[in-house]
């Protein structure tokens, strides 16, 4: 069996696993011995036109499910965002996943706040990040269950999410006309909604961005540029150099840059002046030294040199003052890499002697 053939062959099973999830005999987390009998079940379910109506209406949902999608997010989020989904007019579980993805990747990172407790801003609990603290009522009194525990399980919060996207705009999306965030794509109750749930165009971005890898919809090429990354390209405050060899000029618009890079130099931009001489092209494939293969070379880390105009030292104030911001950053943006000349002494910074005059800002896979 070839490669291609191989993936096309596991995607048709994790495609069929799926399925077998959505149909109502089968239930999340069955034994591997049991999988061949539920989609058997499956299949037969929807050849049969009397008991086969959820079914039928999760099969086009599935086959909207690209490969990412498939190999990204656990299958029973899967059929919990479809499902959840369904219960709004214009809410995509695609849309619902992007929040599930940013917010905590599907339920799997282990910051504070997923499992148990709330999270590092002290409100918000759970895989989809209900404040559980602001109200009475709060924001998961009005759209969980009732049930305060239930906030860490994604069968209760996954349809509260729904919920709460569908009250703030998607049960009427006519309804939006002002879009808040022109330079991100999608609409602008979509804009609205998303903003509801975290008030801030970048995380909007990251959302949708997230939503249309989840699509198998074909797009059409070439590619619609990205107003977000267009928006990047022309930001007055960020001046790509060549002066390392480098070519982040052209790697600033490019959709492949990370989106928690492009939303991180977005944000950064709002409070410095940044001289960026590193992103993807012109950098070497490993990290010096050793065979690792760099964050810049697969579009997830940004070199700075200056910061408002001052060269990157340890002795420069905007430096520092850079690096204790990205220190209380925490959630979606936080980056698992920073090496700067500062010896912060924890993790992720770090300094050696190839970052005495630079700020290096990494992130690991999405
Ligand atoms: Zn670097």
């Amino acid at each position: 069996m070839t490669p291609g053939v191989r993936l096309k062959f596991t995607g048709a099973i994790a495609a069929l696993l799926v399925l077998a999830l959505l149909v109502d005999h089968a239930s999340p987390g069955f034994a591997l011995a049991k999988v061949g009998t539920v989609v058997s079940q499956a299949i037969q379910q929807t050849l049969r036109p009397p008991r086969a109506k959820p079914a039928q209406r999760a099969v086009p949902a599935v086959a909207e499910a690209s490969a990412f999608a498939l190999a990204d997010i656990p299958s029973q989020y899967l059929g919990l965002y479809i499902r959840a989904a369904r219960a709004c007019p214009a809410l995509s579980w695609q849309l619902l996943a992007g929040i599930g993805k940013v917010e905590t990747d599907h339920g799997r990172t282990p910051a504070p706040g997923v499992r148990s407790g709330v999270n590092a801003f002290g409100c918000c609990a759970g895989p989809m990040q209900f404040n559980i603290r602001n109200g009475p009522p709060s924001t998961w009194d009005t759209y969980g269950d009732g049930t305060p525990t239930h906030v860490y399980q994604p069968q209760y919060a996954i349809p509260a999410a729904a919920h709460k996207l569908c009250t703030d705009g998607l049960a009427n999306p006519g309804a939006s006309t002002a879009d808040p965030c022109p330079t991100v794509a999608g609409t602008p109750a979509q804009h609205q909604a998303i903003l509801r749930y975290n008030h801030a165009c970048w995380y909007a971005h990251q959302v949708l961005a997230l939503a249309a890898r989840y699509t198998t919809t074909p797009t059409p090429t070439p590619l619609p540029a990205d107003p977000f990354a267009q928006a990047l390209a022309h930001d007055p405050h960020l001046h790509p150099t060549g002066a390392r060899g480098c070519d982040p000029a052209a790697d600033l618009g490019d959709p492949r840059l990370d989106l928690r890079l492009q939303s991180l130099l977005t944000v950064l931009a709002t409070r410095w002046t940044l001289e960026i001489s590193c992103l993807h092209s012109g950098h070497s494939r490993s990290v010096a030294h050793t065979t690792r293969t760099s964050n810049h070379y697969l579009w997830r880390a940004v070199d700075i040199d200056r910061v408002d105009q001052q060269p990157v030292s340890a002795h420069s104030p905007t430096t520092r003052a850079l690096l204790a911001w990205l220190d209380h950053l925490q959630g979606p943006l936080r980056p698992q890499e920073v090496g700067s000349p500062l010896p912060l002494g924890h993790r992720p910074y770090f300094t050696d002697e190839a970052h005495q005059d630079h700020i290096h800002i990494g992130y690991g896979p999405l």
